[in-house]
């Protein structure tokens, strides 16, 4: 037989964190099938491999099932923003499952790795901080955020489900509050909405008091995490984010200083079920993988910046 590369199934391909994942193992050489149905993802974040002869591009639902043949699956495709999740809460709910579980079937099928895109939010608004991954979450099941966070909860429950009866080579990634170039500028995210608000001289929006707290986590930081995770034999699940916390009204403060120190901020009503804090403990990531982020809000922020501002001049 001859030798051929690694092939990579990478759902959500053409989303956020999805991108610059395939920018790396394109960059290794390595094969990538991107999966994606372009719901909150955009041809353009992947525009620069499309003629490749290591990258295909398929438009598909992970809803439904599909047959290829892959060594890696990296199980990235769900809406993330809070307004795109929940614009079609049963739609979340379903890719989160149904998704998972045509994933896993194909994982299992063709013996491949498969890694698990989780997040910070199966712990819900969390009584245990920081949030250390043996801490089981506070999950309002009944909640607006539910599709969301019940979702990735029984993705984690079918990836050990499919370990336990299947083997399957499961990897799991609790991911918390990720930034960087390539946001869609108007999803949300208090990172893209703060600074596109600003760069657009607006008042900025912040939610309830702005005593909120995340830990922000910057996007080459995140995928380095993600890349060690699947070259290790660790199942997880391990927290990768950045343990610096800022409350949100520090963050406003932080992007008018280096857009506009003129600009206002503007109290809007918490949406329902906001956590109120949220920061990892990494210490799993650090001894287990090796892994620690590099990039500060500092730095991170500017590069973020730097993108919106060529984004908004070049519309
Ligand atoms: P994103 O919305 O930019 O990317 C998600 C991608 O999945 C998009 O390209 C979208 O079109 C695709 N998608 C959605 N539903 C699909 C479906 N049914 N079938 C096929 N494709 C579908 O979000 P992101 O920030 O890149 O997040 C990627 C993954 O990481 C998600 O699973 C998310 O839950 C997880 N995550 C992200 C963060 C973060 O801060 N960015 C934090 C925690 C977890
Ligand atoms: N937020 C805010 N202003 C905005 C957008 C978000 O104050 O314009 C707040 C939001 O209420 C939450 C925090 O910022 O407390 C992070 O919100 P995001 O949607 O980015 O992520 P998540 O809540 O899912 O962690």
């Amino acid at each position: 037989m001859p030798r051929r590369n690694t092939i990579n199934l990478v759902t959500g391909g053409a989303g956020f964190l999805g991108s610059h994942l395939i920018d790396k193992l394109m960059g290794s050489g390595e094969e990538v099938i991107c999966l994606d149905n372009f719901f909150t993802g955009r041809k353009h974040n992947i525009k620069q491999w499309i003629t490749h002869p290591n990258f295909e591009l398929i438009r598909h639902d992970v809803t439904e099932p599909i047959n290829l043949e892959v060594d890696r699956i990296w199980h990235l495709a769900c809406p993330a923003s809070p307004i795109h999740y929940q614009h079609n809460p049963i739609k979340t709910s379903k890719t989160s499952f149904l998704g998972t579980c045509n994933m896993l079937g194909l994982a299992k099928r063709v013996k491949a790795q498969f890694l698990l895109a989780s997040t910070s939010e199966v712990y819900g608004d969390p009584e245990i901080h920081p949030q250390h991954e043996s801490y089981r979450g506070s999950v309002n099941n009944i909640g607006v955020r539910a599709c969301y966070d019940e979702g990735k909860r029984i993705a984690e429950t079918l990836c050990f489900d499919y370990k336990r009866m299947h083997n399957v080579d499961i990897r799991i990634m609790r991911i918390f509050n990720t930034y960087g170039p390539r946001m869609l500028f108007d999803d949300g995210r208090v990172v893209s909405n703060l600074i596109v608000q600003a760069l657009n001289g607006q008042e900025l929006t912040v939610f309830g008091d702005g005593k909120q707290t995340r830990s922000f986590c910057y996007v080459d930081d995140l995928i380095n995490g993600m890349l060690k995770l699947m070259n290790s034999k660790v199942i997880g699940p391990v927290n990768i984010g950045n343990d610096n916390e800022f409350t949100i009204i520090d963050l406003a403060n932080l992007i008018i200083q280096k857009i506009d120190p003129s600009l206002k901020i503007v109290f809007k009503e918490l949406p329902m079920d906001d956590p109120l804090q949220r920061k990892p403990v990494i210490d799993i990531a650090k001894k287990e993988l090796g892994w620690e982020p590099k990039i500060n809000l500092n730095n991170g922020l500017d590069k973020t910046i730097n993108y919106f501002k060529k984004i908004i001049l070049s519309k």
